[in-house]
């Protein structure tokens, strides 16, 4: 198996202490250390970076801030044009605790830069607001996160962007729909609910060849939402992407204390994303900021091996039992998308990742009679479980259960949730840190009441 060990873009400057050069150490470790400094900020003193709280910057004079105002966002080739020290304004347009979890977040994708919002949503609506413009289309795959469903259905008809959904697990579906008006191409892997996969390498060789025969401003760009899997597990942008955009409110911010997201991507999109940032306002506060920078990406290898592998023994305990119907889960053998996943799926070391993430569906005799069962066996989980909370959100040390149908989805009509895959005795299950024979006890015993 080929070893994709993940170099870093953003290398951190070597420590004084240290004549070791940063290549020599994990993406892993970097995540611990950060990069310790920037032109603007320097906080190598310290082990834990200050938390910043100033919503506003002191300027020096007049001229200095009025240079400011020009150079921000405006560089060449991702460097600021002045010869002086960039300087920090208003936190809306940067500031410390931001910009070194943006630079961290970089590195964890290999992605050339980073900016982050308020929330995830913030950032999906950041990513597609840059790309498309009244007249375009994006392409989207046919399920994916509610919310995401709704700005694209509710809003950009709105603002004439035309929006085609169509199913991406065939990547060839992909090259039939391309219009000279195509300008995204959209999807999340792991697909949030079902966990079925989307070939981003595929899908890339098909968007790359059409890309070539395109003017610079015409060419499409490929954004993956990258949240189930985390950049633990798999790294859209060294397999093909041009985008990632994550949710950090769920594993990258790992303990559920708070909302934020980011989008990653090349050097000529930051700008735009800063401006677009500046002017929508979807800014990420600093404190959410630094407990991501602290204690989200610096655990995040260590918690998602966890779960994985206390993921991986509770797909198995579901697809063996008489009462599911059936299983998705990247790791399971017997999955069709497996060969797929193994490619996909590998940790910053290049072992296979299939995440934390399991969808799964309850038996019936008729779907109606499946969806009663999962509601009921998701209202046993929710009284009497221990170990598993019934709430919407995941990536959390806590397992976490939803019904997608009724939840995270609801905004899908019913009509249109079995056309999308979304089962309605369908179940998605986030795995914690919790035990793993808890886990499945908790399982076991709200099954045999169903
Ligand atoms: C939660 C989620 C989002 C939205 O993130 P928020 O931080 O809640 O705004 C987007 N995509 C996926 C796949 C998600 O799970």
């Amino acid at each position: 198996m080929k070893k994709t060990k993940a170099k870093p873009k953003v290398a951190p400057k070597p420590s004084k202490s240290n004549n070791s050069t940063p290549e020599d150490y994990s993406t892993e470790t970097h995540l611990i250390y950060g990069k310790g400094h920037s032109e603007k900020w320097d906080y190598s003193h310290h082990l834990v970076p200050p938390m910043t709280a100033s919503a506003t910057f002191r300027l020096e004079s007049a001229q200095r801030g009025a240079q400011g105002f020009v150079e921000f966002a405006h560089t060449v080739e991702g460097k600021e044009v002045s010869r002086q020290t960039p300087i920090y304004i208003y936190d809306r347009l940067g500031e410390p605790n931001k910009d070194l979890l943006e630079d961290n977040l970089a590195m964890a994708e290999s992605g050339d830069a980073c900016v982050t919002f308020s929330s995830g949503m913030g950032a999906v609506a950041a990513a597609l607001g840059i790309l498309s413009a009244p007249g375009d289309q994006i392409l989207a795959h046919k399920t994916m996160y509610g919310c995401t469903y709704e700005l694209l259905t509710l809003w950009y008809p709105r603002y004439h962007i035309d929006v085609r959904f169509l199913d991406m697990v065939n990547p060839e579906n992909v090259r039939k729909a391309m219009t000279d008006a195509t300008r995204v191409v959209y999807f999340e892997t792991p697909v949030n609910p079902t966990l079925d996969l989307i070939d981003i390498g595929a899908i890339s060789q098909i968007v790359r060849a059409e890309n070539e025969k395109r003017k610079k401003q015409e060419r499409i760009s490929i954004v993956v939402d990258n949240t189930f899997a985390t950049p633990f597990c798999q790294r859209p942008i060294e397999l093909g992407a041009d985008f990632v955009v994550h949710s950090l409110t769920k594993n990258i911010g790992g303990f559920g204390t708070d909302v934020g997201g980011a989008v990653v991507g090349p050097l000529w999109s930051r700008d735009r994303l800063l401006l677009y940032r500046k002017d929508f306002g979807a800014v990420l506060g600093t404190k959410n900021a630094w407990d991501a920078l602290v204690y989200g990406l610096p655990t995040l290898a260590l918690r998602v091996r966890q779960q994985q592998k206390t993921a991986a023994e509770v797909a198995r305990f579901l697809s063996g039992h008489p009462k599911i119907e059936s299983v998705n889960y990247p790791g399971l053998e017997e999955s069709n998308q497996h060969a797929l996943a193994l490619r996909q799926m590998r940790d910053f070391d290049g072992n296979f990742a299939p995440g934390s993430m399991i969808y799964f569906v309850v038996k019936g005799k008729s779907p109606e009679d499946s969806r009663c069962n999962a509601e009921k066996l998701t209202n046993f989980l929710a009284k009497d479980a221990y170990t598993i909370t019934l709430a919407v959100s995941l990536g959390n040390i806590r397992t976490l259960v939803e019904h997608p149908g009724s939840m995270t989805h609801a905004a899908i009509p019913a009509s249109e949730q079995v056309r999308k895959g979304i089962d309605p005795g369908g179940m998605r299950l986030s795995i914690g840190l919790e035990k793993m024979d808890d886990i499945i006890r908790d399982l076991q015993k709200a099954l045999n009441r169903i």
